[in-house]
């Protein structure tokens, strides 16, 4: 992508000056100091085991229809189930479907979803590079936050998309997801700027904010900024063969 593209999709970020210095003219990957933190393991998860962890897409994608595991099967219009390149290198998970996600049956199609796409893109990245999926595949009403059980039922289908796609890195947007995918309460400024391993396969993941919580707190988008190029170049570091977490 030009140096004019990238540019146009920060000035939608609303990053500025002190990101377009670091652009020119390729974007030097400097980890900053203050997220160059060293890496943590934690013992989530990722194995799926119900009667999903042997699907493949189509059959996943049924059940995932068709389920009523929990409450939430009362109140959605459809699921919203995942999209994107399965075979993609980047998973994208998000926390749950809102409004318009329900009514389109796809993740991240909102004013946040807008905003995610506008940071794909100053990635270098369209939608359809990316897998992007969320923890729930329901919507919860009112946009509340998920409960535990909810995520809990859900969490099979999530672990299976992830053994499918194989990501070489999955960034969880936003602390719900954040939290939930490392079985945490630790506060999402605490997760930012390290990379996690996830479950026994150890999937390397790191934490950036909500979009929605961006465009409530613009004034963060710089932070975001921030995790998407410690992202970038802990993506380079892996498909260079390096071990991260060391
Ligand atoms: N927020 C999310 O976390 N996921 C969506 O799909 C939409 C909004």
């Amino acid at each position: 992508m030009s140096n004019s593209r990238r540019l146009a999709y920060l000035e939608a970020l609303g990053v500025d000056a002190y990101v377009r210095r670091s652009l020119a003219p390729e974007p030097e990957l400097h980890v900053p100091a203050e997220i160059a933190l060293p890496a943590v393991a934690q013992p989530a998860s990722v194995a799926a085991c119900g009667p999903e962890a042997a699907l493949d897409w189509e059959p996943l994608r049924a059940m995932v229809s068709a389920c009523t595991r929990c409450a939430l099967h009362q109140t959605r219009t459809q699921t919203v189930f995942g999209v994107g390149n399965v075979r993609a290198r980047w998973m994208f998970v998000g926390e749950a479907p809102g409004a318009e996600e329900d009514r389109q049956g796809e993740p991240f199609v909102g004013r946040a979803g807008q905003l995610l796409n506008s940071m794909l893109k100053a990635l270098g990245f369209s939608r359809g590079d990316v897998y992007i999926a969320n923890v729930l595949k329901c919507r919860p009403p009112g946009n509340r936050d998920p409960k535990p059980e909810e995520a809990v039922q859900c969490r099979g289908y999530l672990e299976r998309q992830i053994e499918l796609v194989s990501p070489t890195l999955i960034v969880a947007i936003g602390r719900i997801a954040a939290q939930n995918l490392l079985a945490t309460d630790t506060a999402l400024a605490r997760l930012r700027g390290r990379v996690h391993a996830l479950g026994p396969r150890g999937w390397p993941l790191i934490v950036t904010y909500h979009p929605a919580y961006l465009l409530r707190s613009p004034g963060e988008k710089r932070k975001a900024w921030q995790d998407l190029l410690f992202a970038k170049e802990t993506y380079r570091r892996l498909a260079a063969g390096e071990r991260v977490p060391p």
